[in-house]
């Protein structure tokens, strides 16, 4: 069904941990030619290391188009041009409304939209001379579907990366390029690790499947959009959340 990815060329920022780099593992082991950004350049060479298959670990921050811009023509010049964008680096600290200070909401929003958008403009260019463009982002269910207190800013950047899609999926359409989004629910992670035992056992009871995600349940997600097959989906999205969406109260789960 996937076969398609094979010796594709492939952009995954935030490819150094979590999602990112199960999203990474995911595309390496299907055959792509796998390029990881992150800020930090050791831990995205030794994600890269670990993954094999040729991955490649770069240097780069989402919040800095010219950065991004670099990392994409490093990366085409060293896979032979993009194939596939994974929009996928993010960052979710909590803080409730009511003390959030306006620096921590340009972080938020800075990072998990303003850096979806630069690193889609960044690779547009390589992406047109693809004969099978495709943009894949990580947003979320909380935002777009659910809320969760002090994720106010987190929410918004979840759900504008869904409006930018929109429109960016019209645009990109007459190059091919499709634009679609995998909503996770919540997958173990290093920075959902970082919320604390508690939090993780709570949300794990509250989920139909009655576990979290993996890392790989959102990469099969992503490789699907990515593949050949799916060249006529666009402007979509995909909830992989194990269900938890669904209980409309904790009785329904009760019952269940
Ligand atoms: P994570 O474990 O904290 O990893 C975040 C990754 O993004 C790291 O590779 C990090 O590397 C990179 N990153 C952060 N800021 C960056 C920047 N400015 N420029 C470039 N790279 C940057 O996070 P995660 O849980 O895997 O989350 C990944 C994505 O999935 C995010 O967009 C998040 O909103 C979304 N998501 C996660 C969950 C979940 O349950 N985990 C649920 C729904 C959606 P550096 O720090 O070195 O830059």
């Amino acid at each position: 069904m996937t076969s398609s990815l094979k010796d594709r060329s492939v952009v995954v920022t935030g490819g150094s941990k979590g999602i990112g780099k199960g999203i990474a593992r995911v595309f390496a082991n299907a055959g792509a030619k796998v390029v990881i950004v992150a800020r930090n350049r050791d831990q995205a060479a030794a994600a890269a290391k670990e993954i094999g298959q040729g991955a490649h670990g770069m240097a780069g921050d989402v919040t800095n188009l010219r950065d991004m811009e670099a990392v994409a023509k490093a990366a085409a010049d060293r896979n032979g041009g993009i194939d596939v964008l994974c929009a996928n680096a993010g960052i979710f600290p909590q803080a409730k409304l009511e003390e959030m200070t306006s620096e921590q909401w340009d972080e938020v929003i800075g990072t998990n939209l303003k850096g979806c958008f630069h690193s889609v403009k960044a690779c547009v260019p390589y992406l047109k001379s693809s004969d099978q463009g495709r943009v894949v982002l990580t947003s979320s269910i909380t935002g777009p579907v659910t809320g969760f207190p002090g994720w106010s800013h987190y929410g918004a950047s979840k759900s504008g990366q869904l409006g930018f899609m929109h429109t960016a999926c019209i645009e990109l359409a007459k190059y091919g390029i499709t634009v679609n989004a995998v909503m996770p629910g919540n997958i173990i992670t290093e920075g959902l690790a970082g919320l604390g035992d508690d939090y993780l056992k709570t949300m794990a009871a509250s989920i139909p499947l009655k576990r979290l995600g993996t890392v790989e349940d959102i990469g099969h997600a992503a490789l699907y959009f990515a593949s050949k097959e799916a060249g006529y989906v666009t402007g979509q999205t995909i909830i992989v959340d194990g269900g938890q969406i669904l209980p409309e109260s904790l009785e329904a789960l009760a019952q269940a």
